[in-house]
């Protein structure tokens, strides 16, 4: 039986413990070391001019390329093919002399990707599994962990937002069992001040209960997956209920416009938009006059222009010498705008964030499951995935595998699929040679063919 096994089975108020338990210790890693100095950079750059940030960029730029090719196998060996040396990466610009790196190439020499300056470290691993539902492991340092949390608190502090606050937490995260029938649909970390949802048990019939627990607690922040917080705000608006909200940040996926409509008519507050991901390639945070900045300090992130109007994210992570990737496209799409915001701060504008758009999933009794992606997490020999839904209540998986998949990678898949589907969704897996693309280019992690009346 493995840890999380073991924490469904006991009672809620030990769930609780647990949950808090972890919740300090997250706080413990997150926030400590030199999170405050990293954020105290972040909050004195945001009055920086666009001059000084670009120079700023570039100038950690060209040390961690330097880096990479003195330690990254890898990229020793592509800059030798090349005929460049670390020199020639002066700039942003001069990152084209570079292929773009995908994240196939990672997963297929992903020990190749690691820096032998931290041989030997025990560095904390980070999983992703993305847009495209392909799974990677890899390592981060502890500064850089600590400079994520910096940026990330940097655009929620611009808007008010302090640490103190206690947060109305809808992730993809299993807190409550599958099983349970019965509110609470919750879990409390005290230490993080986070009242923990399940998104899992969210359905018309037990709104009314999460509604009450948001009133009851007196909470002013919300934040979740869209999908998720705007039915919380939709099912809000059916029974008349009010609560206090003052803030709601959204993550994981991109948030649709009308998502943000339907959140800011229950609410009465606007989501506050922030584009991320755990590889730290790219950095896109809102600001108080609803303009979409790069971090430029944050990040080297470059716009490559696609074939709609949306251009593809191409990043370059300066944070995480551990394992540097150098001009990886993330698989998003965004519209980049040549406007000025009246905010001034120096990041450049992008008009929308276009990529991630998953839809859900409706079981059979019309739950709604989005951020499936969490599923195929570990799933190193899945190339790519993509979730068919034709009817509610049942999804055809379809899986591109990479070489090695044998018989317990798919039983482990099966395992994973059932933790976070439960018995209420049915489910195929189908092995497939290719998934086809969209219009844009875009592989689509879930394609819903439901009709909106059974969606
Ligand atoms: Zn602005």
């Amino acid at each position: 039986m493995d840890l999380e096994q073991l924490y469904l089975r006991l009672p809620t108020r030990l769930q609780n413990v647990v949950v808090s338990a972890q919740g300090y210790r997250i706080q413990r890693s997150r926030y400590g070391g030199a999170f405050q100095d990293q954020l105290a950079g972040y909050e004195s750059r945001s009055s920086w001019d666009r001059e000084r940030i670009i120079e700023y960029r570039d100038r950690r730029l060209q040390a961690f390329v330097r880096h990479a090719v003195e330690t990254v196998p890898y990229y020793r060996d592509l800059f030798s093919r090349l005929n460049l040396t670390a020199d020639d990466i002066r700039r942003l610009e001069d990152l084209e002399q570079l292929p773009v790196l995908t994240k196939q190439t990672v997963q297929q020499q992903v020990d190749r990707f690691r820096s032998e300056a931290y041989r030997g470290q025990s560095l904390q691993m980070h999983h992703t599994s993305g847009s495209t539902g392909a799974g990677l492991q890899f390592p981060v340092t502890l500064e850089s962990q600590h400079e994520q949390w910096g940026v990330w608190w940097r655009y929620r502090r611009w808007h008010g937002l302090h640490r103190d606050e206690w947060c109305l937490y809808f992730g993809g995260r299993s807190v409550v069992p599958l099983s349970q029938r019965r509110p609470p649909y919750w879990r409390t970390n005290r230490p993080g001040r986070q009242l923990m949802f399940s998104a899992y048990h969210l359905s018309d019939q037990t709104i009314a209960d999460y509604l009450a627990e948001m009133k009851r607690s007196g909470a002013r922040w919300i934040h979740g997956y869209p999908s998720v917080v705007t039915f919380v705000a939709e099912q809000a608006l059916r029974l008349g209920v009010k609560l206090p909200i003052r803030w709601i940040t959204t993550g994981a996926e991109s948030l649709l416009p009308h998502q943000k409509q339907i959140v800011r008519r229950a609410f009465g507050v606007s989501p506050i938009e922030h584009y991320g991901m755990a590889e730290g390639v790219a950095n896109i945070s809102e600001c108080p006059h609803g303009g979409l900045h790069v971090d430029e300090d944050y990040a080297a992130v470059e716009f490559l222009p696609g074939t709609s109007g949306a251009a593809r994210v191409i990043g370059t992570n300066f944070t995480n010498p551990a394992f540097p990737l150098l001009r990886y496209d993330v698989g998003d799409l965004a519209t980049p705008s040549s406007d000025v915001c009246p905010c001034g701060r120096p990041g450049r504008l992008v008009a929308c964030i276009d990529g991630r758009q998953e839809d859900c999933v409706v079981t059979r009794s019309g739950c709604r499951l989005g951020r499936l992606d969490h599923i195929f997490k570990d799933c190193v020999r899945v190339r790519e995935a993509q979730i068919r839904q034709n009817q509610p209540g049942h999804v055809t998986i379809w899986i591109v595998t990479a070489e090695g998949y044998g018989r317990a990678d798919e039983e482990a898949l099966t395992r994973e699929i059932v933790k976070r589907v439960g018995d209420d969704l049915t489910f195929e897996i189908e092995h497939v040679d290719s998934i086809p693309r969209t219009r844009s280019g875009k592989l689509r992690f879930v394609v819903s063919n439901l009709s909106a009346e059974a969606a």
